[in-house]
């Protein structure tokens, strides 16, 4: 029910946008990206000329669109919002890159996920902001090349490592974005709670922060059902009722939702603790395996629940301690 990517209906994309910080002073965490960042927008503005293309990656919910939409905010630019899947023809990216006014910042998420020949074209347009446009077929076919306003591209991945090289090598700043400490999420939170008006202990601060998965956009859903809570039930905004709340949506004591505990269950039940191919776990708890592999593994990877090897997954001991499973129980199934 909480997952990271999971679509949101309108309300809640116009409340998260509503708590999307402006600046990169508002920002919280990330103070090395922020840093890298300030200093190439700065140099840009200085010389009077756009940003150079910037490269984000890491998990959902990061705050990958924050920055793009800071990075336009900061430098007074537009900015326009596509996405790699949106764009399945070169004539699609054709269509977009030629309507940019001057300056504009392009945000494209889940770049890894553009078509090909639309990636191709998108090299030259980086480079000299210019494209081919091919018209006609076969022997008749001509290349009419076409000048493009310059811009400054912002792309997101999940998935670093799925983007070609030529692609990567022509972003000027690559930066990857790491899960948040529970502190840093403390202040997400205790921002987003003054916006939202909920009035919440620091000791609920923390508590939704320590189950929170290192992640903003979690960090504020949680605060968004604890605040329903505390609407309809009543009572002061304590840690009870932060358990209540999140026992309800069915997050656990460190923040695992149930396609966490889902995954967990099979490779550690299930398959006695791995090794186990990616696809195979994914088909055992009825998921993408590009879910499994970009949203739910990455966090259990970091808290040293889930390894990766050669022959497949693992879980490790502390998974076994989560789920009250000895490793000899396991072993004798
Ligand atoms: P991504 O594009 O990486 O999936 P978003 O930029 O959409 O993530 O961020 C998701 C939510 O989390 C947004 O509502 C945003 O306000 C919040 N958020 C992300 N990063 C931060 C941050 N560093 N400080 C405050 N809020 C953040």
């Amino acid at each position: 029910v909480l997952d990271a990517d999971e679509p949101l209906d309108e309300t809640e994309l116009a409340i998260e946008g509503a708590l999307r910080p402006a600046s990169l002073a508002e920002f919280v965490g990330q103070q090395k990206v922020r840093g890298q960042l300030q200093l190439l927008l700065d140099a840009a503005r200085i010389q009077q000329r756009p940003a150079d293309h910037i490269l984000l990656s890491g998990p959902p919910g990061l705050g990958k669109t924050t920055l793009a939409m800071i990075v336009a905010h900061e430098s007074g630019r537009a900015l326009r919002l596509s996405s790699g899947p949106a764009i399945q023809h070169a004539g699609d990216l054709a269509a977009l890159l030629s309507s940019l006014t001057p300056g504009e910042v392009l945000f494209i998420d889940e770049v890894h996920r553009m078509a090909r020949s639309a990636e191709e074209m998108l090299y030259l347009a980086m480079e000299d902001f210019r494209i081919d446009i091919m018209v006609g077929k076969g022997a008749g076919a001509t290349s009419i090349p076409l000048d493009l306003s310059p811009f400054t591209l912002v792309g997101a991945t999940t998935r670093s490592g799925l983007l070609p090289n030529p692609l990567r090598d022509r972003f000027g700043f690559t930066a990857h974005l790491e899960y948040y400490e529970p502190e840093e999420l403390e202040r997400v939170i205790e921002r987003s709670a003054a916006m939202l008006g909920v009035d919440l202990p620091a000791a609920s601060r923390a508590e939704i922060a320590r189950r929170s998965r290192g992640t903003p956009r979690i960090a504020n859903r949680l605060l968004r059902r604890v605040r329903d809570f505390i609407v309809v039930r009543g009572g002061g905004g304590d840690t009870t009722t932060v358990d209540a709340a999140l026992d309800l949506y069915d997050v656990d004591g460190i923040g695992l939702d149930r396609l966490d505990r889902a995954v967990l269950d099979a490779l550690v039940r299930r398959f006695r603790g791995g090794p186990v191919g990616l696809s195979t776990l994914a088909v055992a708890v009825g998921e993408e395996a590009e879910t499994i592999e970009s949203v739910v593994e990455p966090y259990l990877v970091r808290i040293g629940f889930v390894g990766r090897t050669p022959r497949g997954r693992i879980a490790m001991p502390p998974a076994f301690a989560h789920l009250g499973v000895s490793h000899l129980d396991s072993a004798l199934r």
